[in-house]
């Protein structure tokens, strides 16, 4: 078995040195257990935040310890009634070929309603982010405007297109031009710019937006966001999702800087933990595949072969190389 762990914590950009790729025994399952062989591994933005040890919602990772994550997986060995092998399953899992699981830990996946991949995206934790972030918190009506910042990722994606469901004009900021293609021409936003090349990204926004900003779905913060805030309308709402644009540093994280902005508004601004929806996410899923299957939500996934390529594929989330959700591809069915 080969397995990743934390070798030491990052200070500022993740690199080679904080990680390493060891070959360990493969556990037996026990009685209501499974032998789970890795076939998908999702590496996200959050993860950064538990390699520092400084206080979060979810427990920091461990010093020498396997890093974990969503992972889709085949069930090759099975001590549990609920799963027999050959299922397909999700679940939190080790950053391991094979992992040991209580059958109960992990969820049995439809690969008819969507290929088992999408369980990672667009029917995973990120459609839901997505999906409770947008409807919950930014409530969006027919005829108002959504920006979304990291609009062409994993999150921005399909949250862009929740809006559009409701009819809302929907404007994306993303740092290349293929990205914005992508979101224009294949997603149907109405507008998007590329945040890398703009020299002037307020101006740029002000065009996009002639009746200003009523949602703000935020999945950067820093610069971005501050552009972005100096066009909301009265009443507008800002779900806080992510703020990418810090997380690697070490000088402290950089706003948004919006108090006076907030008060001139009466903006509701709200930050969120996707793990606070566990109970509705039955709902979440149901509604994502459903409009995944009428071809209604489009969802792209980056994926890259190879368990060696797990780490790379994590550094590439902050340069921007992915497209939709970044993926590793572990092994065939
Ligand atoms: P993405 O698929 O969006 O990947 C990250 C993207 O962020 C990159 O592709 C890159 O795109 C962009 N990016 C990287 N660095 C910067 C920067 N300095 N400034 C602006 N953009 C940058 O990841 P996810 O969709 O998985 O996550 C999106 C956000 O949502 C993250 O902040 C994440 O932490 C957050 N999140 C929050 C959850 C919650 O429960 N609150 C749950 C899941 C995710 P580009 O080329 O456009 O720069």
């Amino acid at each position: 078995n080969e397995q990743i762990v934390l070798a030491s914590r990052p200070e500022g950009m993740p690199n080679e040195e904080n990680f390493r790729y060891e070959t360990v025994e493969t556990n037996r399952p026990d009685e209501g257990q499974v032998l789970l062989k890795t076939l998908y591994l999702s590496v996200d933005p959050y993860m950064r935040g538990r390699m520092s040890d400084a206080k979060s919602y979810v427990a920091p990772f461990q010093i020498d310890e396997p890093l974990n994550g969503t992972v889709v997986a085949e069930v090759i060995e099975s001590r549990s009634e609920q799963l027999e092998v050959g299922d397909k399953v999700t679940g939190f899992l080790e950053w391991k070929k094979f992992n040991v699981a209580d059958g109960h830990t992990v969820r049995k996946i439809d690969d008819k309603i969507a290929p088992i991949s999408a369980y990672l995206s667009v029917l995973g934790l990120t459609g839901l982010t997505a999906y409770f972030g947008l409807y919950d918190i930014g409530e969006p009506k027919e005829g108002e405007t959504v920006v979304v910042s990291g609009a062409a990722g994993a999150v921005g994606t399909i949250a862009g297109q929740l809006a559009k469901l409701k009819g809302c004009r929907v404007v994306g900021i993303a740092g290349s031009d293929d990205k914005i293609d992508y979101i224009v021409n294949e997603l149907g936003f109405d507008a998007g710019l590329n945040y890398k090349k703009s020299d002037n990204l307020q101006k740029e926004l002000e065009e996009a937006c002639p009746n200003g900003v009523d949602v703000y779905f935020d999945n950067v913060g820093g610069e971005i966001s501050d552009a972005v805030m100096n066009l909301l309308n009265t009443h507008a709402r800002i779900p806080l999702c992510g703020a990418i644009s810090s997380y690697n540093r070490t000088d402290g994280d950089l706003g948004p800087r919006v108090q006076t902005k907030l008060i001139k508004t009466r903006a509701k601004i709200q930050g969120f933990v996707l793990n606070d929806y566990q109970d509705r996410f039955q709902e979440g899923t149901e509604f994502l595949a459903q409009y995944v299957q009428n071809d209604q939500l489009k969802y792209e996934e980056t994926i890259v072969e190879g368990f060696e390529s797990v780490t790379d594929a994590f550094f590439g989330l902050f340069q921007g190389t992915n497209l939709g959700k970044q993926l590793v591809k572990v092994a065939d069915p």
